[in-house]
């Protein structure tokens, strides 16, 4: 870029520290503040005094500029003498405890987080580990305060501007990291004029060749199209006048970048982007927006599939607009936007239109950011996703805010008809989790617009999304295939491995507490007394830790071992064992049935068919006519109002060994292979199945499968029904009764 080399602040109209006070003079009256900033100002010059820019210029020049930028978007005072100061910790002899004590906290803090940001040695990247670690420290320092944005971004505009006169490999650099951070943000504060003008320059460097083939091509299009865009000008104004409705118009040529975009990743022939000239009606209300769209469809024939009302539906970074195009009766195609002021403004400027600086009202930076916050939902996620980020993978940070925050490009609904905006590709997995970890955790259905359907529907703009949930639910490893947010899969994988760690605890407490009780064994000790000598404080406290449970784990792994435990409570010799326990247990040997009746031996005793009772369950029994006593679980439909015929009924002991037929009632949300990973799943943990067939709800692709399994008691059924519970489509297991 030769040409550019040479001009002074890189070819665009230098301003003097007078402009930037015209500029704040109109929206900042305070005196105190007034002499804050040209304090500021007298303070930054006399620390750059004498330093040069690689163009030639003052140091100086660099701030005036940055601060008429963040002047020109009406920040606030500390904003503006910021922006002064930024460079003073990093190039000048400057502390910080300096600039506190002129300035204030406020300021300080702001020039704090600048420095941190800038501290990046902007080498040519070559490894896309250091990119990321990069790009990290650039989010996180930005994440702090909406402030420390806007001025990185008016730093980083007029560092674009005079790139001219730096080497081609910084100019490759600084680029890049424009389009990869800064432009994906202004993008989202919707900070359109800095982002567009980003976009160009940044294009000028990385693709010099493309950049002036457009130019050229574009100067020729302008002229032949400018005749019949004033043509088409005066007739929308004669329309507008003659209907009385105030009104601005204006037109413009889309920027460089945006026909880059249509012309090499669209691939649209330059001939036939119709859009090259804009117009742009300004109004005063909404009501007025819709009369002029509204007098202009009217008249002139709208292109089908063009129009956008971003007034009732307004873009995430608050852009409100009409947008149409039409055929202009010349035999050419324009793009027409429709807005009132204060949406032109948002437009231009985003958020920074929404907070720009109030003078009076308690101007308070902390509510400032609260507010960006509650309106920018997008800005609340990137604030919490970077809070925790210095630790940990810095290319997953940088992924996940990349594909959940900065590409996330579809909006669905909650039923309440709040938007939720997601990464294109995203389930009802994904929403489930962006609405809160734990409706995730425990969704097993959803219905989209009113239909049920898979958790691996992709989901798209305008769904209207319900999540089912069940509180024993939990994620299935098998969505990790399919979900597309970060934010997903990360709470997927996090829950994933607090299971496995939970199981191996809860193994670990199992083999700890079975060694401890072997050992207690052998000196008469059953597990009740055990269990009462050692969970006591005393003997928590000398070793060393807070639970029973955490006992049982430091035992399996040997410290201490069992007979260390036994040696310190001094249990010296067996007590009297006695074994006559099974002597009051009066059922007959021979009986099959592993449930007793104190006093009734003789009668012939069975397990109900209706309710299938296994041993564990709370049962009562039933005396029969003439069949003896039916032993059903104690909550048994049948049996409800039959109270004068119970009787209380005991199960044997030690009934591990066989195995009780018990009847489920199976809830899925139907799906390929579904019935297949039931019967694997139970297999696989060695569960004999007698029967299984399932039953498709009517047409609402939920199914239910009635089926007979057989366990040893009901903590076996537990087990079995959580297993069956995280097979993906199960939602819901009941016992059945007939
Ligand atoms: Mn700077």
């Amino acid at each position: 870029m030769a040409e550019v080399k040479n001009l002074p602040n890189g070819g665009y109209p230098m301003h003097t520290f007078a402009d930037v006070e015209d500029l704040y003079y109109e929206y900042i009256s305070s005196e105190h503040d007034r002499k804050r900033i040209n304090q500021a100002y007298e303070f930054m010059l006399e620390k750059h005094e004498g330093q040069k820019r690689m163009s030639g210029e003052d140091y100086a020049q660099h701030l005036i500029e940055v601060a008429y930028i963040l002047s020109d978007l009406h920040c606030g005072p500390n904003t503006i003498i910021a922006g002064l100061l930024h460079d003073t910790l990093e190039d000048t002899k400057t502390s910080l405890e300096e600039i506190v004590h002129f300035f204030g906290e406020d300021v300080g803090m702001l020039v704090e987080s600048l420095t941190k940001i800038q501290r990046l040695k902007l080498s040519r990247m070559e490894n896309e580990e250091f990119e990321a670690e990069d790009h990290r420290r650039i989010f996180i320092g930005m994440a702090k305060d909406i402030r420390v944005i806007l001025i990185k971004l008016a730093d980083r505009l007029h560092n674009l501007r005079t790139l001219g006169s730096l080497s081609c490999d910084r100019q490759i650099a600084l680029a890049q990291e424009s389009m990869d951070v800064f432009i994906p943000i202004a993008h989202r504060l919707g900070l359109d004029k800095i982002k567009s003008e980003m976009q160009d320059l940044c294009l000028k460097y990385l693709e010099p060749d493309i950049y002036k083939h457009i130019t050229s091509l574009l100067t020729k299009k302008t002229k032949t199209l400018e005749k019949s865009l004033d043509g088409i000008k005066k007739r929308i104004a004669d329309l507008l006048f003659e209907n009385h409705i105030p009104f601005e118009i204006e037109s413009r040529v889309k920027s460089i970048y945006s026909i880059y975009h249509k012309m090499y990743v669209l691939n649209t022939p330059f001939d036939e982007i119709y859009d090259i000239l804009a117009l742009r009606i300004i109004t005063d209300t909404e009501i007025q927006c819709y009369e002029i769209l509204g007098l202009i469809h009217q008249t002139y024939v709208p292109i089908p599939g063009r129009f956008k009302d971003y007034i009732a539906m307004p873009k995430p970074n608050l852009y409100q607009s009409l947008h149409t195009s039409i055929l202009g009766g010349d035999g050419n195609r324009y793009e027409v936007q429709i807005r009132t002021k204060e949406m032109d403004e948002v437009a231009e400027v985003g958020v920074a239109a929404h907070w720009a600086y109030k003078e009076g009202n308690g101007y308070n930076s902390k509510q400032e950011q609260q507010e960006i916050e509650n309106k920018l939902h997008w800005f609340r996620d990137f604030v919490s996703l970077s809070s925790n980020a210095e630790e940990g993978d810095a290319k997953e940070y940088v992924d996940s805010l990349t594909k959940d925050i900065f590409e996330a490009n579809i909006y669905v609904f909650t039923p309440k008809g709040k938007v939720i905006e997601l990464p294109s590709g995203s389930t009802p997995v994904d929403f489930a989790y962006k609405i809160h970890t734990k409706v995730g955790d425990t969704t097993v259905g959803a219905l989209v617009n009113g239909v049920m359907v898979p958790l691996n529907t992709v989901l798209e703009t305008g769904d209207m999304v319900e999540i089912k949930t069940s509180k024993n639910s939990t994620p299935s490893e098998g969505w990790l295939s399919f979900v597309k947010s970060s934010l997903a899969k990360q709470s997927i994988k996090r829950f994933i491995s607090k299971k496995n760690a939970d199981q191996e605890r809860g193994e670990k407490i199992q083999k700890g507490k079975q060694s401890l009780l072997d050992s207690f064994k052998d000196k008469g000790i059953d597990e009740e007394e055990m269990v009462s000598l050692l969970n006591t404080k005393k003997v928590l406290e000398h070793f060393e830790c807070n639970s029973l449970d955490d006992l049982y784990v430091m035992v399996y792994g040997r410290k201490p071992s069992p007979s260390a435990v036994i040696d310190y409570l001094k249990i010296r010799k067996p007590v009297n064992q006695s074994n006559d326990s099974d002597a009051t247990f009066n059922f007959k040997a021979d009986s099959t049935c592993p449930v007793y009746c104190k006093g009734a031996d003789n009668i012939a005793i069975s397990l109900a068919n209706c309710c299938t009772p296994i041993p564990g369950d709370e049962i009562v029994g039933y005396i029969t006519r003439g069949k003896g006593i039916s032993v059903h679980r104690h909550d048994c439909p049948n049996i409800e109002n039959e109270k004068d015929r119970l009787i209380d009924v005991y199960w044997k002991p030690n009934l591990d060994k066989e195995n009780y037929p018990v009847d489920l009632v199976i809830q899925a949300v139907d799906r390929q292979k579904l019935l297949l990973d039931i019967m694997s799943a139970l297999a696989n943990h060695k569960i004999p199945l007698t029967q299984i067939h399932g039953k498709v709800v009517g047409n609402s692709g939920k199914v239910n499968f009635q089926t007979t399994i057989l366990v040893p008691n009901s903590k076996r059924l537990t087990d079995v029904i959580n297993i069956l519970l995280n097979i993906n489509g199960v939602y819901d297991i009941k016992r059945a009764t007939h």
